[in-house]
């Protein structure tokens, strides 16, 4: 009777521990997509359209809560719990694969996503062109900035990295119509000068890579990247658990 005692003690003991350990490495999975094109799975920054269907299948079938990076930075800035299956979807770049093979599916599976999108490069060939961002701005995919040149911000000076921010939010929202509240960093390259310069041009919230120690900070969401290498579900699900930040090296930037 008395070893029973001892042994659900240590199992419940032992659950506790585990659910502690888990909710405190947890950091929200916000995915990292870039094309999603036929591949070659040579390219981490691609994913193929069967591979990427696949993945949002998955999120379905197994009842992820996907949501708005927006509405997920606000949850994260009011201290609201955030349940442990919600996951939140983005694009880099601004590919028009993304609008061609994407879109498609996160329509057909309801799900909301956000493109950054590199302003000079719209209209030009194999890029977003106006019309498909205010198409996919008006179905649920938003539209945030990733710079004007996809310039890597910790190399500039201050002045350049304002006006990277300014003139791609303002060229953004002269499209769209409408304020554009959040800016991806390309290549994630983000200090604590340039976090400041991106919440005093208006952005709410913005995502990175890998920089900076802090879970959860809504002006540098860590992400994690899929790609092609990650078409077998098993690694997919890893990617969306929660814990594959675990043991990643952090970049370091001066002063954080
Ligand atoms: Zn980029």
């Amino acid at each position: 009777m008395r070893s029973l005692a001892y042994k659900l003690a240590a199992v419940f003991l032992g659950g506790a521990a585990l659910f502690y350990f888990y909710t405190s490495h947890y950091e929200v999975p916000v995915l990292m997509y870039h094309q999603v094109v036929e591949s070659d799975g040579q390219s981490s920054l691609q994913v193929s359209p069967e591979t990427f269907k696949r993945q949002m299948e998955f999120l379905k079938a197994h009842g992820y809560h996907v949501v708005p990076l927006e509405s997920l930075i606000r949850d994260l800035k009011n201290k609201k719990s955030i349940p442990l299956n919600t996951v939140a979807i983005t694009f880099d770049d601004g590919f028009l694969d993304n609008f061609q093979n994407a879109f498609p599916v996160l329509k057909e599976m309801n799900f909301p996503a956000t493109i950054f999108v590199i302003t000079e490069n719209i209209n030009k060939e194999h890029w977003l062109f106006e019309e498909d961002l205010r198409i996919l701005d008006d179905s649920g995919i938003s539209i945030g900035s990733h710079t004007v040149t996809h310039a890597f911000l910790p190399d500039h000076s201050a002045e350049e990295v304002e006006t990277e921010l300014r003139h791609s939010k303002e060229h953004l929202e002269e499209i769209l119509g409408h304020s554009v509240t959040l800016f991806s960093y390309p290549a994630g390259g983000v200090t604590p000068p340039i976090r400041q310069a991106v919440e005093k041009a208006g952005y709410v919230g913005a995502v990175t890579t890998n920089y900076g120690k802090t879970r959860h900070d809504p002006y540098a969401l860590h992400r994690v990247k899929v790609s092609d290498a990650h078409g077998n579900l098993f690694n997919f699900w890893f990617k969306v658990s929660g814990l594959s930040q675990l043991g990643k090296k952090r970049v370091e930037a001066k002063g954080w």
